[in-house]
This record gives structure tokens, C-alpha cells and sequence, in this order.
């Protein structure tokens, strides 16, 4: 008996989610499966993988389908090891299907406390997991690291990734990353004032091994390193009371070669610096890559991307690694198209730059003055309370989706974003929250609503990072196309607004197949290989930040359940019919004076805009259109969360009575002063 236990496994005898690192390090040598978050540690996004290519793609159809049972945004692409795919959806609900056929194996819901929903600022995603050694690693929204068995996804072990006095509003929407026995995890929370850090964790027990801050905190209580020690002389005032930002949200990534890793750092707490840092300086780490030791998470180098950041700039977007020809010497470099709108290229042995070129009109920064590396601010940049507008906005040139490179083309593939948004700082913090520290009140935003999306365009960008130059394009009629996976097929495969998967031909963006999904998959797909097939999996869940906020141009965009869909040739599986889109209620008559509804719009701008939308337009729910159920239970539902179990926890904390009601006031104002175009759309 003993010798049967501890036989070696055979190939093809593994247990299921069998992964390391040799394993993931050669991943090359099995590209049949996808092991890790961007399928390789260098997360370029591109699979070997052939069999669907550009002269049979178009005989491609749905292999099957799995509705995921939720209306909230899905930005996770799936792993598959060995005919067993593992998805995560919203509220970190996480399951694995047999990858051939769709039948579920096994579901884990970490059931994570809907009041969490209220933290997030850009919805309740999750945007990966990782595998380990038979385990399936998922951090929920709620800061905890879990460790499922991949046999049947009952919990092995789970931390608690919060730390802190007092307790801060964090949450996490990011995908672990696993390397070398240990996992990885950073966290969100910057909009409403946190202090930005990533973690290591032991893969096998779950025990803690490094932290690395991306901000400094409070000096009296001693740094925790020379690196911080540093960081702080480019802060000034009492940064550390609003916990300074740099959340580590989304992008860290694992340099074998180097043993490095690269964190992308997030935006400031509160937005504008004034509040932050009266004094100005650069903020280290913010809006930067840092360079860690896997080994210790000690400092090596950083890059500071947007100094001094006051636009929610962030350098938490997806970063590539690879090794280039440039000027005729081969360099290691690593790759980003951040928020800021410049495709950055920078030397990952040091962290020098190599480029910075702008891929949009970029109004806060002329260039990046390439002798010392630094953004050319225009005087725009450091705006006061009079509103400036700027290129690009709060939701960047470049968001979260994640992006490839196709060595065979030397082209990188991301989806762009081109619109200006108006800042300006409130006249003071006092009596705001921390994400309202930026000039958020209505006024400021009928301003950007008159202006924002007339100039708004998108489209999917094939990037030449050596020449530095766009060379196609795909234009979009409006933002929110999705994550871009590249394959040796040369095929180039991104969701799109127009509520479909569509798949490109890699050397010049040819449309060669293009399938309707009833939602816009926003999350990156995958490729896997079963015996003769090769599969495409994709999550389409349309949600996020960008349905969160910049909700206007969405309006008549009636999406489907999210479902995960997976593709092979000669695919016949067919979607139900799309849901029809009710025609919406009557809004009630408004009887509240103007003063009274500009109160409300005031109110719903610090607490309810960041989900609901800029003056109540979309959002995660158009409030414009409650029913006359929940217009009769408003307060039931702002103040005595009644609708907690969806993500809508009570404001009883922050709001009074008359609050929510003038709050309610206001939103019967909005939807009689937009009825006639709402009932238009449908
Ligand atoms: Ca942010």
C-alpha cells in the first residue's frame, strides 16, 4: 500500500491542479493547459496554441456555456490545468468545471459579507486565481486568502489579509499570483483612504512570510525600511492620517530570471495632493513600479510613473515582461500602458526607461523628458478649484483589462480609452469624505456631463513597443471593450461593447469572426488544448468601474446573466434568447423645492455617485428607474439595508433621515428631468 501512495505520479496520472514552479517555468513545453494568471510568469497573454487560426476560425462555435447567476461585472479569465477549468465570478463565488464538456465539479462560496459591496469602488470582481500544488488559491473581497482543495474546493487554509488601526476601508479585486511556494496579494481601498501594501504568503500553510508598504506611514512610529525612510521626504503634512493610497490592486508580477518581483502601485489618498501632501512632492510609491527580492520583498528599484499624482493615476495595469531589440541590443524589458495614456518600456535590470510614448492626447504631461525621466507637466496638472480639463480621465487611457504581446508580430494588443474629464480640488477637506476630497459636487459634474463623452473614442490598439507607434487599430463605438489574449493561430481575440466576442487577425486587425454574447466580456480569455481540440474560454459579465461611473453612454446597453462561454471549431451549443428590456416605470412627481433637491445632489454626489453614477445616470443600478416598490422602501433600503444581501448595505452610519430622503428627492427630480430620453431608448 505504502508504495502506491508514494509512487511517483505518472504523466497523465496527475492530481488535479498538480502545478509548480519547473512546471509553470516550461509551461511552453505544455501549451495545452494555462497554469498561471497571464498563462506565463512573464504574462504576455500569448499561447502557443495553433489549431483555431487565421484560415479556420471562422467554422468557430460555443462548445458550452455556464451561467454564472449574476448581473455584476466578471473581470477574471480562468485557469485550466489538465481538463479541469477553475473560474471565480463576483463575490468571489468560485468553481471548477470539467473543461471538455461545462459539467461542474465542484462551487465555493466564500460567502463574503455583502456590506463589503459598499467598499468597492469599482464593483465586486475579482480578477483571477491561482493554482498550487493540488490547491486553488482565491482572495475574496473581504482581505481573506483562501486555499481550496482542488479534489473538491473545501478550504484548506484562509488568513485575514487586513491589518491595521483602525480598521481601514480595504478590499481586494485582485488575482493572487503564486510562484515558487509562495502566493502574492496586494489590495483597493484608495478612494476611500487607505495605506497601500502587498503580501507574501506560504502557499502550503498560509503563513506569513513579507510585507512590502507602498507608502509611508506615520514617522513617529519608525519606518519599516530604508526604502520608506526614502519614500517619506517626498511627503509632507500628515499623509499618514488618510493612510496616503498606493493600493496594489491588481498587477504584481514574478521575474524568475531576476527573482524579482514588480508591483504596480496604485493612486493617492485623497485625490488632490493638497489634502494629502500640502506641500507637494512626488509621494513615493505612488503611481509607480516597484522592483522587490522575491525572496524578502526588499527594495530594488522604482519607477515613478505620474509624480505626485492628483488624477487617479494609477501603475496597477497589467505589465508584460520580454526580451527586445532595441537600437540593436537585446533588453529585458517590462511593458505597461497605464491610465496616464504613455506605453511605457522600461529596463527591468534597473529600472531605467527605455520609452514613453502617449497613446492618447495626454493634457496633463506634454512628454516624458527622456534624460531624467520624468513626465513635462502643463500648468493644467496642478489644478485648483477652478475646473481644468484634462486627457485622460479618472478611468485612464488604459484600465485593469489585461493585455498581450505576440512575439511573432513584436505587437502588443490593449483596449484604449481617449476622453477628458474635469478635475478641480473642493475648496477644503473638512466635513468630506476621503473620496470626496476632489471637487465631486453636482455642479462639477453637469459640467463633465455636458462636455465628457462627446469626445469620447475607443478601439482596440496593435502597439509596436520597439518603434513606439500604433500600427492598427479598431475603433469601438464607445469604451468597454475587453482584456486581449494573442495566439501562434494569429488570431487576436478581445470582447467588445457591441456585446460580442470578436477575433482579429494579429498582423493587421482584420475582422475574422465575431460572435454575439448578450453582454460585453470585459475580463481577458484563455486558451487550452483537450486531446485534438483547442477551446476559448471567456467570462462575459459586463460591470466594473467603468459601468460603475461612467455609466452615460451605456444607457441602452440591456445585458444578459454574466456566463462563462467556452469556444472550440465546429462549436454548436446556442445561447437562449437575450432577456427583452421592460420598458421602465413612470418616475413619481417631484414635490421637493430646488433647494432641497440641490441639497440631495450634493448628498447622493460623497456617497452614492461612485456606484450609482454621475448625477444618477446607470451605474450599478439606474436609480432613475426604481419601481414603485422601491421608491414606497427608499428608506428601508439606504438606511435599514434592506437590500444588503445584493451589495446595498446601509448607509445608517453616514446618512440621517432627512438625508436619505433628500437624497430621494433628488433622484425623482433626475429621473422626471431625463424621463422623455430614458423612455426614448426603449
Ligand atoms: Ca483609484
Amino acid at each position: 500500500m505504502l508504495s502506491l501512495l508514494t509512487a511517483p505520479a505518472q504523466a497523465g496520472a496527475r492530481g488535479p491542479a498538480d502545478v509548480d514552479g519547473a512546471r509553470i517555468r516550461a509551461a511552453d513545453r505544455e501549451p495545452g493547459n494555462w497554469m498561471a494568471v497571464g498563462r506565463t510568469y512573464d504574462e504576455q497573454r500569448f499561447s502557443p496554441l495553433a489549431g483555431i487560426n487565421t484560415s479556420n476560425v471562422k467554422s468557430l462555435g460555443l462548445a458550452w456555456y455556464a451561467d454564472l447567476n449574476t448581473f455584476r461585472g466578471v473581470e477574471a479569465a480562468p485557469i485550466e490545468v489538465d481538463g479541469v477549468l477553475y473560474n471565480t465570478s463576483a463575490w468571489n463565488l468560485t468553481t471548477a468545471y470539467d473543461a471538455r464538456t461545462g459539467k461542474v465539479l465542484w462551487s465555493y462560496d466564500p460567502k463574503v459579507p455583502p456590506e463589503f459591496g459598499r467598499k468597492a469602488c469599482c464593483d465586486i470582481v475579482s480578477r483571477g486565481l491561482s493554482v498550487w500544488k493540488g490547491k486553488v488559491i482565491i482572495a475574496t473581497l473581504d482581505g481573506r486568502l483562501i486555499a481550496l482543495d482542488a479534489r473538491d474546493g473545501r478550504p484548506v487554509w484562509s488568513v485575514n489579509t487586513f491589518e491595521g488601526e483602525p480598521p481601514w476601508p480595504y478590499t481586494i479585486t485582485g488575482a493572487p499570483r503564486v510562484f515558487d511556494g509562495k502566493v502574492l496579494i496586494g489590495n483597493g481601498g484608495a478612494e476611500l483612504g487607505v495605506r497601500g501594501y502587498v503580501t507574501a504568503y506560504d502557499a502550503q500553510t498560509g503563513g506569513k512570510l513579507w510585507r512590502f508598504y507602498t507608502v509611508p506611514g506615520d514617522p513617529s512610529k519608525g519606518f519599516e525600511s530604508k526604502a520608506l525612510e526614502m519614500a517619506a521626504k517626498t511627503w509632507t503634512g500628515e499623509w499618514w492620517k488618510a493612510g496616503g493610497g498606493g493600493t496594489a490592486w491588481d498587477t504584481i508580477t514574478y521575474d524568475p530570471k531576476l527573482k524579482l518581483i514588480y508591483i504596480g502601485v496604485g493612486n493617492g489618498s485623497p485625490w488632490v495632493q493638497k489634502f494629502r501632501s500640502p506641500g507637494g512632492g512626488d509621494n513615493l510609491f505612488l503611481a509607480s513600479i516597484v522592483a522587490v527580492k522575491a525572496d524578502t520583498g526588499e527594495y530594488v528599484w522604482h519607477y515613478q510613473e505620474t509624480p505626485g499624482e492628483q488624477f487617479d493615476s494609477t501603475s496597477t495595469q497589467p505589465m508584460i515582461l520580454a526580451d527586445l531589440k532595441i537600437g540593436g541590443r537585446l533588453r529585458h524589458v517590462l511593458m505597461q500602458a497605464p491610465k496616464n495614456g504613455f506605453f511605457y518600456v522600461l529596463d527591468r535590470t534597473d529600472g531605467k526607461l527605455i520609452s514613453a510614448t502617449p497613446f492618447v492626447p495626454t493634457t496633463w504631461a506634454s512628454h516624458v523628458d527622456m534624460k531624467t525621466g520624468r513626465p513635462v507637466e502643463t500648468p493644467d496638472a496642478r489644478y485648483g478649484e477652478t475646473p481644468v480639463l484634462l486627457s485622460p480621465g479618472a478611468g485612464g487611457a488604459h484600465n485593469f483589462n489585461p493585455i498581450s504581446y505576440d512575439p511573432q508580430t513584436g505587437l502588443v494588443y490593449f483596449s484604449v480609452v481617449q476622453g477628458f474629464m474635469t478635475f478641480a480640488a473642493a475648496p477644503s477637506w473638512e466635513g468630506r469624505g476621503l473620496g470626496t476630497a476632489f471637487g465631486g459636487h453636482e455642479d462639477l459634474r453637469k459640467q463633465q456631463a455636458a462636455f465628457g463623452d462627446a469626445h469620447l473614442k475607443a478601439w482596440l490598439s496593435a502597439w509596436d513597443p520597439v518603434k513606439g507607434r500604433e500600427v492598427w487599430r479598431v475603433p469601438y463605438p464607445r469604451d468597454g471593450s475587453g482584456g486581449t489574449l494573442a495566439t501562434a493561430g494569429g488570431l487576436v481575440i478581445q470582447g467588445t461593447p457591441n456585446k460580442t466576442l470578436a477575433i482579429y487577425r494579429a498582423a493587421d486587425g482584420r475582422k475574422l469572426w465575431e460572435a454575439g454574447v448578450q453582454s460585453v466580456p470585459i475580463a481577458g480569455a484563455i486558451t487550452y488544448r483537450l486531446g485534438r481540440d483547442q477551446f476559448i474560454a471567456v467570462n462575459a459579465g459586463w460591470g466594473g468601474g467603468l459601468a460603475h461611473v461612467q455609466a452615460n453612454s451605456f444607457r441602452d446597453l440591456h445585458v444578459a446573466m454574466a456566463r462563462l462561454l467556452v469556444f472550440k471549431l465546429g462549436g454548436k451549443a446556442r445561447l437562449p434568447p437575450p432577456p427583452k428590456a421592460l420598458p421602465p416605470a413612470p418616475p413619481p412627481f417631484s414635490r421637493a423645492s430646488e433647494g432641497e433637491i440641490k441639497h440631495g445632489g450634493e448628498l447622493f454626489a460623497a456617497n452614492c455617485a461612485l456606484c450609482h453614477g454621475t448625477m444618477a445616470r446607470g451605474g450599478i443600478k439606474d436609480l432613475r428607474q426604481m419601481s414603485p416598490d422601491t421608491h414606497q422602501h427608499f428608506l428601508d433600503i439606504v438606511l435599514g439595508g434592506a437590500r444588503q444581501a445584493q451589495g446595498m448595505a446601509s448607509f445608517a452610519d453616514t446618512l440621517k433621515k432627512e438625508d436619505a430622503e433628500a437624497i430621494h428627492n433628488y433622484l425623482i427630480a433626475r429621473a422626471n428631468e431625463d424621463w422623455g430620453e430614458e423612455a426614448r431608448l426603449h
